[in-house]
C-alpha cells in the first residue's frame, strides 16, 4: 500500500513533465499581420500625395481648389451679365434724358443753358463711351511665354513663366498680367499697363456724367416726387398714364445717378490716390507690408515707380506736352501707355532718381 505522498509525489512530477511537453505559447501572429498592412496602405497612399515641401497652407489650397474654381468660373460668367447691366443701365439712363430730359431744358431753359447741356452732355458720353468700350476690350498686358532676357522679379507658380515687375497673377483670367491693377468684373476684363488710362478716365467719366444728371434733374425729380406723392389722395389728380411713366422714369433717374455717383465716386477717388502714389491696388498692400516691415528695421521705404504726383498722372495720361492735355484727357484718345510694362527705368519726367 502506498502512501498518500507517493501519489501526490507522482502528480507533480506528471505535471512538471506535461508542462515541459506543452509547446510554448506563441502571440497571436493576426495583429503583426494587421500591422504590417496597415503600414504597407500607409507608404501606398503617402506615395500618392507625399511631398517634403507640403505644408498645411498646401492641403488647405488643395481641400479649397474646387471652391477656388467655382468663384473664378462663376466671376468670369458674372463678369458678362455685369457688363450686360451697365450697358443696360447706361442706355436707360441716355434714353430718359432724351426723351424727358432735354425736352423739359429745351422748353423751359434759355438758348445759352441749352447750348451748354447739350454740349457738356453729348461730350460726357461720347467719353464714358469711348472708354468703356476701351477698358473691356483692351488687353492688359501679358508677360512674354517664350523665353527671354527681359528682366524677371520672380517665377508664377501657377502659369510657370518668369513674371516682370509690377505683374501678378490673375486667378479669373488664369494669367499674368503686366502692371496688374485688379480684375473688373464691370469690365470683366483685367486692369493693367495697357488699359489702366481706359479704366481710370472711365470711372472719372461716368462719375462725371452722373453727377451731371443728378444736379441737372434735381428740380424735375422733385416735382415728379411730389407728383408720385399725390397718386394716393382722394380724389386722385387726373395724371395720364403717360405722364405718370414720366415721373416715374425721373424719379428712376435721378436715384440711380445718385447712387452711382457716390458709389463710383468714392472708387475714383481711391483710384486718384492710388495713381498720385504710384501704386496700384496690389502694390498698395504689398507697399503697406514692406513700409511696415522697414520701419521696424529704422529704414525708410520709398516706391520705385512713384516719380512725383503730377509726373504719375503724366505718364498714367500719356502727357508729354501742354496740348496733350487736350488731345490726350479730355477728348478720346488711343495712344499706347508709356513703356512696355515689362521694364520700368525712369521715365523722361523723372529729374531724380528714388532708390529703395
Ligand atoms: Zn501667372
Ligand atoms: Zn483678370
Amino acid at each position: 500500500m502506498r502512501s498518500w505522498r507517493w501519489y501526490f509525489s507522482r502528480v507533480m512530477h506528471l505535471s512538471l513533465r506535461w508542462f515541459r511537453l506543452c509547446p510554448r505559447r506563441r502571440r497571436p501572429k493576426r495583429p503583426g499581420r494587421i500591422r504590417d498592412l496597415w503600414n504597407y496602405g500607409k507608404v501606398v497612399l503617402n506615395s500618392l500625395y507625399f511631398n517634403t515641401l507640403s505644408n498645411w497652407d498646401t492641403v488647405l489650397d488643395s481641400m479649397f481648389e474646387p471652391v477656388y474654381w467655382l468663384v473664378d468660373n462663376l466671376t468670369r460668367w458674372f463678369g458678362v451679365v455685369f457688363v450686360c447691366l451697365v450697358i443696360a443701365l447706361t442706355s436707360s439712363v441716355v434714353v430718359i434724358v432724351y426723351l424727358c430730359v432735354i425736352p423739359l431744358i429745351i422748353e423751359t431753359y434759355p438758348a445759352h443753358w441749352i447750348l451748354w447741356h447739350l454740349c457738356y452732355g453729348h461730350w460726357n458720353l461720347v467719353m464714358v463711351v469711348f472708354h468703356y468700350y476701351k477698358a473691356s476690350t483692351t488687353s492688359p498686358g501679358y508677360p512674354p511665354q517664350e523665353k527671354s532676357d527681359i528682366p524677371t522679379v520672380t517665377i508664377c507658380k501657377k502659369c510657370i513663366v518668369p513674371k516682370p515687375a509690377r505683374t501678378h497673377h490673375c486667378s479669373i483670367c488664369n494669367t499674368c498680367v503686366l502692371k496688374m491693377d485688379h480684375h473688373c468684373p464691370w469690365l470683366n476684363n483685367c486692369v493693367g499697363h495697357f488699359n489702366h488710362r481706359y479704366f481710370f478716365s472711365f470711372c472719372l467719366y461716368m462719375t462725371m456724367g452722373c453727377i451731371y444728371c443728378s444736379i441737372s434733374a434735381k428740380d424735375m425729380f422733385l416735382d415728379a416726387y411730389n407728383a408720385i406723392e399725390s397718386y394716393y389722395q382722394t380724389p386722385p389728380p387726373p395724371f395720364t398714364s403717360h405722364e405718370r411713366l414720366f415721373h416715374k422714369s425721373l424719379l428712376y433717374l435721378w436715384v440711380l445717378t445718385s447712387s452711382v455717383a457716390m458709389a463710383l465716386g468714392a472708387l475714383t477717388i481711391w483710384h486718384a490716390v492710388l495713381i498720385t502714389r504710384g501704386e496700384t491696388s496690389v502694390e498698395r498692400h504689398i507697399n503697406r507690408k514692406e513700409r511696415r516691415r522697414l520701419r521696424e528695421r529704422g529704414k525708410v521705404f520709398r516706391n520705385p515707380y512713384h516719380n512725383g504726383r503730377i509726373n504719375n498722372w503724366k505718364i498714367l495720361f500719356g502727357v508729354e506736352k501742354s496740348s496733350h492735355w487736350l488731345t490726350r484727357v479730355l477728348l478720346p484718345s488711343n495712344h499706347p501707355p508709356h513703356g512696355d510694362g515689362i521694364t520700368w527705368d525712369s521715365p523722361p519726367h523723372r529729374k531724380e532718381p528714388e532708390a529703395i
